[in-house]
């Protein structure tokens, strides 16, 4: 009953959040073809935006002689220089566009200023868009409209202050908020009794909350059967922590990847993979110089007041081909470790390197060897030793290579010098 008058009101109200989720969820059946036109669309009109608003964006394009308009497709767009950590603490001022109103573009700057690089402020449009996010992402465990979400928030600021007794506003609207910056046994004793009264729900919030939570239904021996799902913001929950909270919730928990610069990237689904959130996140994969996986680079194409563009997340990722078991239409990726061997064929597509450099240190003894992605579809292999017929057996093994588990790929042997940066002359 009370799923049904929250159905009926999500419906008659205008909430924009709930408007854009079911927009977004619309989109998640689109061709790749379209979604990819669709995005580059918003990257395209984000860019100009950047330009004609971001001094910093400014000042970089025209160094390079790259105007907006120039950029006609990925490939031009993949030209804009990334955006670092270090980069964004330096210019914070910069990156602020002076397109919002005067008043909130000062108090932007001074909170650019002195805030730690990892927060970037963002503008109302990009504070809903998360929410949809939030919202579609809830999908992918299983909630519909008619079901209550509990968010488990640690960020001070506009949440409208905790919200401890579900009451008939929170449980019309569908969300119940508990604020657990302070956890301790009292309290987290009140957010069980008020999870408990909230019927069939879902939590939204940090991995290591949830899973302090879960230790706690445990030491007290409480089994709340109410929970359907978790998704976990942001920090990636570990093995272990997904473990405790499957257990003590008897839930499934997905993660939601994104960082605090841009917070929702892509959506772990019930197949296990990763689905982009194109519709918000242009990601890029820029290979590795020196064959290792390749660097996730994220665009936010929805935060006007602070553009993050190609932004360099720290993390490593591949592309994933295929459509996935779960009938979803946002592309694939997964997530690799930094020490993996990746390579790029000629066509762009990666492969992963598997023990091929232990393979070839093999054929000569032990010795170092480096891989140097040249361009793409070519790999130099640089290996320290003098050794002739080492280094023979190593040509042969990479021509056979060639032809076997790495199509698309040349390799050429070479000895490296002395810090294996260059090939000996
Ligand atoms: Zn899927």
């Amino acid at each position: 009953m009370i799923g049904y008058a929250r159905m009926m009101l999500h419906k008659l109200t205008s909430n924009g959040c709930h408007a854009r989720m079911r927009e977004h969820l619309a989109l998640e059946r689109l061709p790749h073809d379209e979604l990819r036109q669709r995005q580059f669309w918003l990257a395209a009109t984000f860019l100009k935006h950047a330009y004609e608003t971001v001094p910093y964006y400014r000042n970089v394009m025209d160094e390079l002689g790259l105007r907006p308009e120039h950029v006609r497709s990925f490939a031009e767009y993949s030209k804009l220089p990334v955006l670092t950590r270090e980069v964004m603490q330096e210019r914070k001022a910069d990156l602020v566009s002076s397109a919002m109103p005067r008043k909130v573009v000062a108090a932007l700057r001074g909170m650019a200023e002195g805030c730690v690089p990892a927060q970037v402020p963002r503008d109302k449009a990009a504070r809903d868009e998360t929410q949809a996010n939030w919202l579609l992402c809830l999908t992918f465990v299983g909630w519909t409209l008619a079901d209550m979400v509990v968010r488990l928030y640690t960020s001070s600021g506009a949440e409208g202050g905790s919200l401890m007794q579900p009451g008939v506003r929170e449980w019309l609207a569908g969300t119940l908020s508990v604020d657990v910056r302070t956890h301790s046994p009292e309290d987290m004793a009140k957010w069980v009794r008020a999870i408990r009264r909230c019927g069939k729900s879902y939590l939204l919030g940090n991995a290591w909350v949830m899973s302090d939570m879960a230790d706690y239904l445990d030491r007290v021996g409480i089994r709340l059967g109410n929970v359907r799902g978790a998704v976990t913001p942001g920090g990636r929950a570990s093995a272990e922590q997904r473990q405790r909270i499957m257990a003590s919730f008897g839930c499934v928990v997905h993660d939601l990847y994104g960082c605090s610069e841009v917070p929702c990237i892509a959506m772990e689904c019930t197949g296990g993979n990763l689905h982009l959130l194109a519709h918000s996140a242009y990601v890029e994969f820029e290979p590795d110089p020196w064959c290792g996986a390749p660097y996730v680079l994220v665009t936010d194409i929805n935060n006007k007041a602070m553009p993050v563009i190609r932004f360099a997340t720290g993390d490593r990722g591949v592309p994933v081909d295929g459509d996935c078991g779960c009938g979803r239409g946002f592309p694939l990726m997964r997530m690799v470790a930094a020490a993996e061997t990746w390579f790029l064929t000629a066509e762009g597509r990666y492969l992963p390197g598997g023990d091929f450099a232990p393979q070839v240190a093999r054929l000569c003894g032990g010795a170092d060897v480096r891989m140097r992605q040249w361009a793409p579809g070519e790999v130099r292999v640089l290996v320290a030793t003098g050794d002739a017929a080492a280094m023979e057996r190593v040509e042969g093994f990479c021509r056979q290579a060639e032809g076997s588990a790495y199509p698309g790929l040349s390799f050429s042997v070479a000895r490296g010098d002395d810090r294996m940066d260059v090939p000996v002359a």
